[in-house]
């Protein structure tokens, strides 16, 4: 850290919540001579550790409360991304005035020598993101997958030795407190209504998203869904913007509501953008030339196709060293060699002649949609959990099409059953999840499939959205044989 960002002595940073973020901002701050503050509301034998590690590095650390007050006195307060906004020591710190910033935003001030290729999007960040990392890596470069994918930035800026790129995922809540965020390349996947719990309006949400383009200038690069028009005038949006402090001047992206810097679309709709998929001759295509057969990327469904398409075009306009015939051929090997990553459309494996499908990374409506118009054999799809707030009635007709019924289960069944009962065939279950998956047993037939592809979140029956996942492939293969 240089001396211009250095915390003035006396002067005291909050960290709200130690989960992995917490912990490595802690201690990327302590490391750089800042007086830190830290505090989780939980008690438990991992916060008791991680709490002992800091007070090793001069931390001070409070478990099982937090001093409202003293967040309150702060003059920064870096919340984790699990943290709620109407958490307690974030609503005092707002009412004081005090600036709540990532631990994104932390770690960036730390690695001014790293390329940047962030993902944004409401879904296929985690893929496309996963997806960059490999392909950066396939070109034999230093890159690390790192943010809302799973890696902190802050554990990244912790390391003695930082890599040369960084494929970093970024979700909404992350981008909202990141006001440095400048990208080399900015990546957005694509926009539907999601998280209508935590907000008020779907609009809200989008603004959040077109934070990526914050700090927009002519040297920025994009690569934006060329599909979806919300996408292209996303940036244009941050003209609603609530005016920042005093002095910041607000983002003007360009009348049409093109972000300032080159913009570069994929699409799999139409021809002739920088990446496109041809279908006729089954070929993605990324600038000009093509890349890859359709057969050769191990990933199931369009949109993967989507993210493959945009993952290629960000690492090819990254660096003119990306785009050479040499670097394309890696490129193409990268893509060959990704495997689709765990809980997304994951193959659970195939009794009695019923392919088993674990899609619990499907939180939201629009994500369970394109996995069941994927679906290519009759399926009995696993729908429920905790409502987000989203109707399910656009799911109708593709579920007409592929699915042999539909299992709505958990907190949500109410009101799935509300919105498709008469639409599709359906049977409404309780929260026993290995009920369900018994009754998806019973009911699947050889050559079927059963697909958990939930479009809620896990949070009324499991932990996350792993566990469900893994409680599914473990209910799915056992009794077999
Ligand atoms: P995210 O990190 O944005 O949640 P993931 O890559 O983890 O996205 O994928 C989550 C789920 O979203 C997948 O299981 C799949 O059903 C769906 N999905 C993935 N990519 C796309 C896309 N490009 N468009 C629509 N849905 C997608």
């Amino acid at each position: 850290m240089t001396s211009a960002e250095s915390p003035k002595a006396k002067e005291e940073i909050a960290v709200v919540g130690l989960g992995k973020s917490g912990r490595a901002a802690a201690l990327l701050l302590a490391r750089a001579g800042a007086r830190v503050y830290a505090s989780d509301a939980e008690s438990s034998p991992a916060s008791e550790k991680t709490a002992s590690e800091l007070r090793g590095a001069g931390v001070s650390v409070d478990v099982g409360s937090h001093d409202v007050d003293r967040i309150a006195r702060a003059t920064k307060v870096v919340v984790s991304p699990g943290v709620p906004p109407n958490a307690p020591p974030l609503v005092a710190a707002r009412r004081a005035g005090v600036c709540i910033v990532s631990e994104i935003e932390i770690a960036l001030s730390m690695l001014r020598g790293t390329r940047t290729i962030a993902v944004t999007g409401t879904n296929g960040k985690t893929t496309t993101t996963a997806l960059i990392g490999h392909l950066l890596r396939a070109l034999r470069s230093d890159a690390v997958d790192a943010g809302n994918i799973g890696t902190p930035l802050a554990e990244v800026a912790l390391a003695a030795k930082h890599p040369q790129w960084i494929a970093l995922e970024l979700s909404s809540f992350q981008l909202h407190d990141t006001p440095s965020i400048a990208p080399d390349v900015g990546v957005v996947t694509n926009l539907s209504p999601d998280h209508l719990d935590r907000y008020a309006r779907v609009e809200e949400y989008y603004l959040d998203k077109a934070l990526i383009f914050r700090n927009m200038s002519e040297k920025s690069r994009w690569v934006l869904n060329g599909d979806q028009r919300e996408v292209l005038t996303l940036a244009g949006t941050l003209r609603d913007l609530p005016a920042g402090p005093a002095g910041k001047k607000r983002p003007n992206a360009h009348e049409n509501g093109l972000p300032l810097g080159k913009v570069s679309r994929f699409s799999i709709a139409s021809r002739g953008e920088e990446a496109w998929y041809d279908r006729e001759r089954d070929e993605l295509v990324v600038l000009g030339e093509p890349l890859l057969p359709r057969r050769d990327l191990m990933l199931f469904g369009d949109h993967n196709v989507a993210n493959a398409l945009a993952a290629s075009l960000a690492v090819m306009i990254a660096d003119p060293t990306h785009r050479t015939p040499e670097a394309r051929h890696k490129i193409a090997d990268g893509l060959r060699s990704f495997r689709a990553l765990k809980h997304r459309l994951e193959v659970a494996g195939e009794f009695g002649g019923v392919l088993w499908i674990n899609d619990s990374k499907a939180t939201n409506v629009s994500s369970t949609l394109v996995a069941v118009e994927g679906m290519t054999r009759p399926t009995v799809l696993l729908l429920g959990g905790r409502h987000k707030g989203e109707p399910y009635t656009s799911l109708a007709p593709a579920i007409a099409r592929t699915c042999r019924i539909v299992l709505a289960y958990g907190e949500s069944a109410p009101i799935v059953e509300q919105d498709l009962k008469g639409l599709v065939p359906l049977e409404r279950l309780g929260s026993d999840f290995a009920e369900v998956v018994a009754r998806a047993r019973a009911l699947s037939q050889p050559g079927d499939a059963v697909l958990l592809s939930p479009a809620c979140s896990s949070y009324d029956m499991f932990k996350n959205y792993e566990e469900r996942g893994a409680v599914f492939k473990r209910l799915a293969a056992e009794r077999q044989g």
